[in-house]
């Protein structure tokens, strides 16, 4: 890891100016960035501190953290206790590891509480697409009909007791993409903590956790990017100490073809790319829940996605639908209106309505 400027290039949400050292007290506070490669995105890490050189140490620690949950979650090895359990709790009931068993509990819960919105059996799909392996295309409908004969989280049978899980049958799969980032940078945030940080942004593309302040300002402030790359980013959010923030949309991963686009995100009804939405951004006091959330909201769309949102008090959503005649409409839930930005750049191609 080595010490990086702050812009984030290509990131679904941009850290905004933290650059500046500022004097508060005796010590002048600056910022200092790590960039390391970690579950298949890059992740940053900017401290703010007095001292940078004593930074470092708490940098690889969480570094380390975010590469040791990287090898036990991520579904790009056959190495990993995620590959294991594909490959074995079709054949025989084994017992998980105590972290993923954390995640797949979680994703469990989702599943009920967003009626099957958020699915983490649909890996025959995200792989069939190509989104998992590649390379990427438009599979047939048979195909479609194939994978999607073992996709359903009723497959998967979990005591979170004993750790015990077990798959109906051999080819059901779980891939914990859609929320493995968001435990992740908690735990690098806990890391980070433990090391004696109190000041920090835990940045994985598109999931962040805000510690504490950064240098020259009150607020960690955050560019969600416009989902049609049009400017870097649209809007600008503030967060508190200790919130997390996470965007999923569908520039980041897709297969074009006949002019439409499909996106990363599996609709589990279908077993083909959710439509309606083209970025979900969540605010609240956990990256873990943050990233839980933005994938069904994705999956649910307009109307489902806001209904869900407004059922749940813990976290905030800002929901981008496309419209036509080039001016997007932006939902902002509205416990996030009062601290929701939107550039003046962007006024006349996105709409904001509260919800
Ligand atoms: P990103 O990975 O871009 O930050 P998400 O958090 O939405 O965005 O995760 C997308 C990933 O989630 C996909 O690449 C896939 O691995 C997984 N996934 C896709 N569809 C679903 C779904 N309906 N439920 C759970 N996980 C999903
Ligand atoms: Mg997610």
């Amino acid at each position: 890891m080595s010490p990086r400027p702050p812009r984030v290039a290509g990131a679904t949400l941009a850290l905004l100016a933290a650059a500046a050292a500022v004097t508060a007290g005796d010590a002048p506070r600056r910022s200092v960035t790590y960039a390391a490669h970690t579950m298949g995105t890059y992740a940053h890490l900017i401290i703010v501190t007095a001292d940078s050189s004593a930074s470092s140490p708490a940098a690889l620690a969480a570094e380390r953290e975010l590469a040791r949950l990287d090898s036990l979650m991520t579904n790009w090895t056959t190495t990993s206790e995620v590959a294991r359990l594909n490959r074995e709790a079709g054949v025989r009931p084994t017992v998980v590891d105590s972290e993923v068993a954390i995640v797949i509990q979680r994703s469990l819960r989702l599943w009920r509480e967003t009626n099957g919105a958020f699915d983490i059996t649909v890996e025959p799909l995200v792989r069939l697409w190509g989104f998992l392996g590649g390379p990427r295309r438009v599979p047939a409908d048979t195909e479609v009909r194939e994978a999607f004969r073992h996709v359903g989280a009723q497959r998967v049978h979990f005591d979170s007791l004993t750790r015990v899980i077990r798959f109906d049958e051999p080819g059901v799969r779980i891939d914990l993409g859609g929320i493995a980032k968001g435990y992740a940078v908690d735990a690098a945030a806990r890391a980070l903590r433990a090391a004696g940080v109190t000041d920090a942004l835990v940045d994985l593309t598109g999931n962040m956790f805000a510690m504490g302040t950064p240098a020259g300002s009150d607020h960690w402030r955050i560019g969600i990017r416009d989902p049609r790359d049009r400017m870097p980013y649209f809007a600008r959010i503030d967060l508190e100490p200790g919130e997390g923030i996470s965007t999923s949309a569908k520039y980041e991963q897709f297969v074009a073809q006949d002019g439409r686009t499909y996106g990363h995100i599996m609709d589990p009804r279908t077993g083909r790319p959710a439509e309606g939405l083209i970025s979900v951004t969540v605010v609240s006091s956990s990256g873990f829940e943050c990233d839980a959330w933005d994938t069904p909201l994705f999956v649910l769309g307009g109307a489902g996605a806001r209904a869900l949102a407004k059922r749940h008090d813990s976290f905030g959503a800002i929901l981008v639908s496309p419209g036509t005649s080039g001016v997007d409409t932006v939902w902002v839930e509205s416990s996030l209106a009062g601290r929701f930005t939107l550039e003046p750049a962007a006024a006349s191609i996105f709409h904001v309505e509260i919800f």
